[in-house]
């Protein structure tokens, strides 16, 4: 399996680059607008066809290099069925499964962070967007968030995941790079709650200021970055 997890600094994103092997369908998720050229170069050095890219949720912190990845390798462009944006070649539903060739993708729709929001798994890992960050949790306070439906989502879905599964995040901020649901359901400090009403509690306490970015990714990312222009 060919699996390669890239960083962007700026936002703290992780991208991740799937195939089951050199020279066969690559698939990425949540690529970021700046990093495209990386991703072409490693795609091309791998010898990978780019069949399908992405989206774990509709982004507030990055714009996405779904629209400019598209441009270059004709790929499809995969968001939720509930994503509000434009340019999507694959509706994900829950329970979807999503193929390239020799590896399969299993779609878990989470709510809570965002109503777009879904979990992937593959093999013995499971990529968790902002739904579950390694002693975190994704933010509920815009994009249609709810801590409710977040709780809903990691106590009666992602957190019944065999405990050994790996855990591989869409941003981390202190350097941490996967983590198991064992290890997050004992210290995770967001999980330690008895009921959701707990939950939502600490959530719509948090106080987090907007993400900087916010203004400039969401309009960009509702049209998959096509149009958009770094500065
Ligand atoms: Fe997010």
């Amino acid at each position: 399996m060919i699996f390669r997890q890239l960083f962007d600094p700026t936002s703290c994103t992780y991208t991740y680059i799937i195939a089951s092997e050199c020279g066969g369908e690559g698939l990425i998720i949540d690529p970021v607008f700046e990093h495209t050229e990386q991703y072409l170069k490693i795609i091309g050095e791998l010898g990978l066809k780019l069949v399908i890219t992405l989206e774990t949720h509709t982004h507030a912190d990055h714009v996405t290099a779904s629209g400019s990845l598209r441009e270059s390798t004709q790929c499809c462009i995969a968001m939720a069925e509930e994503s509000r944006a434009e340019y999507i070649g694959l509706r994900i539903h829950d329970d979807e499964k999503i193929e390239i060739d020799g590896t399969t993708l299993h779609a878990l729709h989470t709510p809570g962070h965002t109503d777009d929001s879904y979990c992937f798994l593959m093999e013995d890992r499971v990529f968790t967007g902002d739904t579950l960050l390694i002693r975190g949790t994704g933010r509920t306070d815009f994009q249609n968030g709810d801590p409710h439906q977040a709780y809903e989502s990691l106590f009666y879905k992602i957190l019944l995941l065999p405990e050994h599964f790996l855990v591989y995040p869409a941003h981390d901020y202190q350097g941490m790079t996967v983590s198991t649901i064992g290890e997050e359901k004992h210290f995770n400090p967001r999980l330690q709650v008895n009921s959701a009403d707990e939950y939502a509690e600490i959530m719509n306490n948090l106080n987090l200021p907007q993400p900087k970015l916010i203004d400039v990714a969401e309009p960009a990312n509702l049209k998959c970055g096509f149009g958009y222009r770094a500065k």
